[in-house]
């Protein structure tokens, strides 16, 4: 019948005008601060810090500068912390981020071997000081594995299941190492 297609478009149209106001599923306009939307877990904002315990002594971030140097706009700041010798330690005395710049790509996460370093998924750190507020130090980016586990709870179990992994690994081959090999031993059992 002419003029049908144009009928069957206007009553979807309506539809969807009037449902806009009364279907919950169709509303597209919250009111934001008041109401905030539930973020999908890949959702991602700027880096953070993660510890285990204790937020200082027990970030996993061995301060080996590998996001330093892959992060494309050089928006990450690490300096090693050091011994009395000058030695440097495997933990950063200074990690700054300077989320003004960062543009949220997720490379210092991939390319961390520590699983040290994940997204966020806070967004308002919007901030009246245009000089420095927007760079976030060690002691602001350093968030528990329990807030990981909260943010993204199937990343962080894998990530637990990996490092428990690699820990067992550590333990056998510090094992292996102390104790002599079978052969080695039994080669010295035959010495006369
Ligand atoms: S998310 Fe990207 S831009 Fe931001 S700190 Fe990491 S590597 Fe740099
Ligand atoms: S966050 Fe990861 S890659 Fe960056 S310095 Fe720390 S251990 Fe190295």
């Amino acid at each position: 019948m002419p003029g049908f297609g144009i009928i069957k478009g206007l009553k979807e149209t309506a539809r969807n005008f009037f449902g806009s106001y009364h279907d919950p599923g169709r509303f597209v306009t919250i009111q934001y601060p008041e109401e905030k939307r539930e973020h999908h877990e890949n959702y991602r904002s700027f880096p953070f810090l993660v510890y285990d315990g204790d937020p200082v002594k027990g970030l996993r971030c061995v301060s080996c500068k590998i996001c330093e140097k892959e992060c494309p706009p050089q928006c990450i700041y690490i300096v090693p912390e050091q011994d009395g010798s000058g030695k440097l330690l495997k933990f950063p005395r200074i990690f700054d981020i300077d989320v003004s710049v960062c543009m949220g790509c997720q490379i210092c996460v991939e390319v961390c071997p520590f699983d040290s370093i994940k997204m966020d998924q806070e967004f308002e750190v919007s901030t009246a000081d245009r000089f420095g507020g927007l760079i976030l130090n060690r002691s602001k980016l350093a968030k528990s594995n329990e807030y990981y586990h909260q943010i993204r709870p199937a990343e962080a179990t894998a990530v637990d299941a990996q490092l428990a992994a690699e820990r067992e690994r550590q333990q056998a081959k510090a094992a292996a190492a102390k104790s002599p090999a079978p052969a080695a031993a039994a080669t010295r059992e035959k010495k006369p």
